[in-house]
């Protein structure tokens, strides 16, 4: 299996990434680039792009299900770090629920679920 995630990105542009304000404060450590960031509510930002119906990351370039990157990779929000990742050998890094939503993006965008390899699948059950 190929990394599914070097071609998919269906992720950055299925969802609302929101996250604490410091995150893009470059004064309190943050290194989110701020000017690709919305105010919501409170203490929270988002990625610009992300806070409406059919979300898509401005920092997300490419074609979505075909070959995408991330403009920011290094200086990507908390959401997107903590978000699932599949490897190149079929290991899922994250447990069901990111696996869950995960394929709730890719359907949104007609891409077809993604499990992973048969003798991984224990170790996600004890994620
Ligand atoms: S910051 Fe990068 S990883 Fe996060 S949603 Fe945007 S394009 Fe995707």
């Amino acid at each position: 299996m190929d990394n599914p995630c070097l071609s998919c990105g269906a992720c950055c542009g299925a969802f609302r990434v929101s996250f604490y304000w410091r995150e893009a404060d470059e004064e309190s450590g943050g290194i989110v680039p701020s000017e690709l960031t919305d105010h919501l509510e409170g203490f929270r930002l988002c990625m610009k792009g992300t806070n409406r119906s059919h979300p898509r990351c401005v920092a997300l370039e490419g074609e979505i299900g075909r070959g995408v990157r991330c403009a920011i990779y290094d200086r990507r929000p908390s959401p997107c770090r903590n978000f699932g990742i599949f490897f190149k050998n079929g290991v899922w890094r994250a447990g069901i629920e990111e696996l869950m939503r995960c394929n709730q993006a890719r359907a949104a965008w007609g891409l077809l679920p993604l499990f992973p390899e048969p003798d991984r699948r224990k170790d996600l059950a004890t994620a």
